[in-house]
């Protein structure tokens, strides 16, 4: 058990929450208890999480993307149906987008590098000249379908593969979720681009540069940093966490 408003401070902290500028208001959302013994993790804000988060006598929801993007507008229609939801059910939801995506130990980006076991990394996935993604080699070479493989078992997902480029990858470049790195992939050389979700013109502009793009969907590619927040509050604060598999069609 533990103040939500410790927890609050301490995420607020530990993803430096106020550091970025994003059109998601991140930090805490919607208040809801003022002590919290269950914790949900989503990657999406959603009535679909919010009744699981109810059921599972959850008192915090954390969400990627959180429900209020660029300020609080009508509460009427889906917004209305969303708070009043929270607010029956004393439900907190904190949000974290890009401070979520960019984070070097609690990140998506850096825990799928990780995953695929990148070395020298740096910086890579430019969004408003943000860094929130990773630039690195792989520890031997593999197969577009040998690499989209890592995190098809990590992440319980199945990728779309544009195999494009080199047979064999050395260079990868990693953006999670709505990426939109591709140019950027080109113009670094990497051999291969992971990201969430493409586009349709991402096609022929990959074809043309001879370049392979695995996307692994932009809800997988943005579950394991909320997971990664679940793990460590149970460590830090004692409560249980619990993940809210709700996958998108994108
Ligand atoms: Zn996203």
């Amino acid at each position: 058990m533990a103040a939500t408003n410790e927890i609050v401070e301490y995420l607020d902290d530990r993803l430096k929450i106020r550091e970025f500028e994003d059109v998601s208001m991140n930090g805490l959302q919607v208040q809801g208890a003022s002590v919290v013994n269950r914790v949900a993790v989503a990657t999406d804000a959603a009535m679909a999480t919010y009744r699981r988060a109810a059921l599972e006598e959850c008192q915090m929801l954390i969400a990627h993307h959180g429900l209020i993007w660029g300020g609080l507008k009508y509460v009427t229609g889906r917004n209305y149906a969303h708070l009043k939801f929270l607010m029956d059910h004393d439900i907190n939801l904190y949000a974290a987008h890009l401070p979520l995506d960019a984070h070097p130990e609690l990140g998506n980006n850096a825990i799928l590098a990780k995953q695929a076991g990148l070395l020298k990394m740096e910086p890579f996935g430019s969004y408003h000249g943000t860094m929130l993604g990773y630039r690195g080699s792989l520890p031997s070479p593999m197969t577009p379908d040998e690499l989209a493989g890592i995190w098809k078992g990590h992440l319980g997902c199945d990728p779309t593969i544009l195999s494009f480029g080199k047979k064999k990858i050395e260079s990868v470049g990693i953006v999670s979720g709505r990426g939109g790195a591709l140019t950027e992939a080109i113009e670094r050389g990497v051999d291969c681009l992971v990201t969430g979700e493409g586009s349709h013109e991402n096609h022929h502009e990959a074809l043309e540069a001879g370049i392979n793009i695995i996307f692994l969907g932009h809800y997988y590619s943005e579950i394991v940093g909320v997971r990664a927040v679940g793990a460590e509050l149970e460590e830090k604060f004692g409560v249980e966490a619990v993940f809210i598999d709700e996958p998108t069609a994108f």
